[in-house]
């Protein structure tokens, strides 16, 4: 098995990813390097964090003499690497470009003989927006050159990895066929394409859809890869919906003009009055003194305190999923921007998904904010406890625990059965008092309340209420007594 899950929190998950250059754990990023260009080499590439790297075959391929070199040498001596790399095929050149001087065998025969780690057919990058017709013209072409790479692949019995890129433009009925599609062919990774404008744009919200269109067609088991995201403000949110590998371009063109990487966003150098970050850049040099540093050398510098800020990045995620704290962590980043903010609360239209996911049993459930609510661990414990099994025919339920009682009453969660109130999810639940919680967060316990109620008309409860609990214990049917 090329891909093996060995840890898994919401929707993400750590693997292990097996390539002819060894094994890559994910998430994780793939610095992407431009063998045209002189910058961070590929060798130092390490001492970041990488495991595994992306190069263009297309630009080596248009090139006589990386060309030669490739093909005499092989790719990891042309880059002077023993990591795993990936070989894009020039789909992003014909994004910019529109045309390439190349056909998808010719390209796909090219990475293999030049031994690329994970290969790339030329897929058509559909831009965001596209007419749908075009989108649909595009999609059949590319559906037909991952037929032929597989095809490719399989006669010359290589043991390179197949990507089999997922598009489909901004249509989700387009995203799910094609993501169909691939499922069929014989790949090993599945990259989610055309998403950058989307991206750069700060349309998560679109980007969120795309990634869910995606994941319920594709089996958990297979890795996927968001194309061309490689800045920090969306790798936790990515990584919780089910993305496993990204690739950075951004650290080098970000750094061309002094942009500056952070989780919560991008500085301008110029703007910042300390560098907000401990990296062996930033603890060497002070906003000004890198000002001063002539171009060539300031850039090179910044593109490596943007590498160390998206590794550290990348660990933090990695460590949130061991410690199933992954929703918390999302919960925090999305707070850096207005857009991430609504990109994530979609996931409440994908319940019935994220179930299918998120581990049943974890340490504790932090309440951060009223996303909080969308979590499984909620609507499980409501769909639980509304089908719990009543043999007496009065209740007590209390909104305070230091009463006896049968239930308790918790914001969030709703109605929590006493033989409940020690064990995850309401049990090991830390939230402000139903005081200081937003009103949704004590909503939404009251609806589960409702519901409770409804499903057990036969018995009667008698709900011994708090303070502003009263205020919310309204409308209820007609078996329960507030007191
Ligand atoms: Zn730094």
């Amino acid at each position: 098995m090329t891909f093996e899950i060995t840890n898994k929190d919401a929707m993400g998950r750590i693997g292990k990813l097996k390539t002819p250059h060894g094994r890559v754990e994910t998430p994780t990023l793939m610095p992407v390097i431009n063998p045209n260009i002189d910058f961070i080499p590929a060798e130092k590439m390490k001492r970041f964090g990488a495991q595994i790297l992306i190069t263009n075959s297309y630009i080596i391929y248009r090139s006589g003499d990386l060309r030669d070199m490739a093909v005499e040498k092989g790719l990891h001596r042309l880059l002077e690497t023993d990591l795993p790399v990936m070989t894009d095929s020039g789909s992003y050149q014909l994004m910019i470009y529109g045309d390439v001087e190349v056909k998808n065998a010719e390209v796909v025969k090219f990475q293999q003989m030049i031994g690329s780690d994970i290969i790339v057919p030329l897929d058509i990058p559909t831009p965001p927006d596209a007419d749908y017709s075009r989108a649909i013209a595009d999609l059949e072409i590319t559906i037909e050159r991952e037929r032929e790479a597989s095809r490719l692949i399989k006669e010359s019995n290589s043991e390179n990895l197949l990507a089999i890129p997922i598009q489909g433009s901004t249509y989700s009925e387009l995203r799910k066929r094609s993501a169909e599609e691939s499922k069929k062919i014989d790949g090993d990774v599945y990259p989610i394409g055309g998403v950058v404008p989307l991206l750069d744009d700060y349309r998560f919200s679109d980007v969120v859809r795309i990634i869910l269109d995606v994941k319920s067609v594709i089996p958990s088991s297979y890795p996927i890869h968001l194309f061309g995201a490689g800045h920090p403000i969306f790798l936790s949110i990515a990584v919780a919906l089910g993305c496993d590998l990204f690739d950075s371009a951004a650290y080098a063109l970000y750094a061309k003009d002094d942009r500056y990487l952070t989780p919560y966003g991008t500085k301008k150098l110029n703007e910042l009055h300390c560098l907000p970050c401990s990296c062996p850049v930033c603890s060497q040099y002070s906003a000004e003194e890198l000002l001063k540093i002539e171009k060539e050398e300031r850039e090179i510098l910044v593109g490596e305190h943007n590498l160390w800020i998206s590794f550290e990045e990348i660990r933090k995620i990695k460590q949130a999923i061991k410690e199933n704290s992954l929703f918390e962590f999302v919960e925090k980043r999305i707070r850096s921007h207005p857009s991430l903010l609504s990109s994530w609360r979609q996931i409440k239209n994908y319940s019935t998904l994220l179930e299918e996911y998120d581990p049943s049993t974890k340490r504790q459930f932090f309440y951060t904010g009223i996303e909080s609510i969308y979590r499984p661990a909620v609507s499980r414990h409501h769909e639980r406890v509304k089908n719990v099994e009543l043999e007496k025919d009065e209740y007590t339920i209390s909104t305070s625990s230091e009463n006896n009682s049968d239930f308790y009453l918790k914001p969030v969660f709703g109605v929590v059965p006493a033989e409940m109130n020690e064990v995850y999810p309401a049990g090991h639940a830390e939230m402000p008092p139903v005081e200081y919680i937003e009103n949704e967060a004590v909503d939404v316990a009251v609806n589960a309340l409702r519901s409770f109620l409804r499903k057990h008309h036969d018995k009667k409860f008698i709900i011994r209420a708090d303070g502003v609990w009263r205020e919310y214990l309204i409308e209820l049917p007609d078996n329960a007594v507030v007191e």
